[in-house]
């Protein structure tokens, strides 16, 4: 047991019970590097993410419709479909933040990358603690806002008096 290791909660609706269960956010991961996809994998779920990995553009869209991610790594290099084309289409179907990941450092790239809906980037190389800390940062916000989104719509009304 790593006593290390930093277990974020998540709150999502159950569809069959209306009720609220806690479980792991779900992260899904397009890269086609296999040591990298590796090392996020590992990463990811050492800090209790409940991770899927995508090595294609295509395969990417099949698995983020299948598992509903609350969060997206995307790589721009990629088979079949490139990362900015993913994020333009993942966009029109989903809320979850997306971190575009990079080979290369020209400002034109986070142009676009911010322009197809991206909510943040990396360039890389990138260091896994830099990537945990804005993968953290971004499902917080999600998180906020969803608590903000429940708080207003369960709110209990004002008790009457007989
Ligand atoms: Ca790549």
């Amino acid at each position: 047991m790593d006593t290390h290791m930093h277990k974020v909660h998540f709150n999502h609706k159950s569809e069959t019970e209306g009720t609220s269960v806690t479980v792991s956010p779900r992260i899904l991961v397009v890269e086609d590097e296999p040591a990298l996809v590796d090392t996020l994998e590992y990463s990811l779920t050492r800090q209790g993410y409940d991770v899927s990995v995508a090595t294609d553009g295509l395969k990417a869209l099949e698995i983020a419709r299948q598992v509903l991610p609350d969060l997206v790594v995307l790589d721009v290099m990629l088979p079949n479909l490139d990362g900015f084309e993913v994020c333009r289409i993942l966009r029109q179907e989903t809320n979850a933040p997306i971190i575009m990941l990079t080979a290369r450092a020209e400002e034109v790239d986070k142009v676009v990358g911010l322009e197809v809906g991206a909510d943040d980037y990396l360039t890389k190389p990138f260091s896994m603690r830099e990537l945990m800390a804005r993968v953290k940062a971004l499902l917080r916000r999600v998180r906020l806002v969803r608590e903000e989104m429940t708080t207003a719509t369960n709110e209990n009304p004002v008790p009457e008096f007989p």
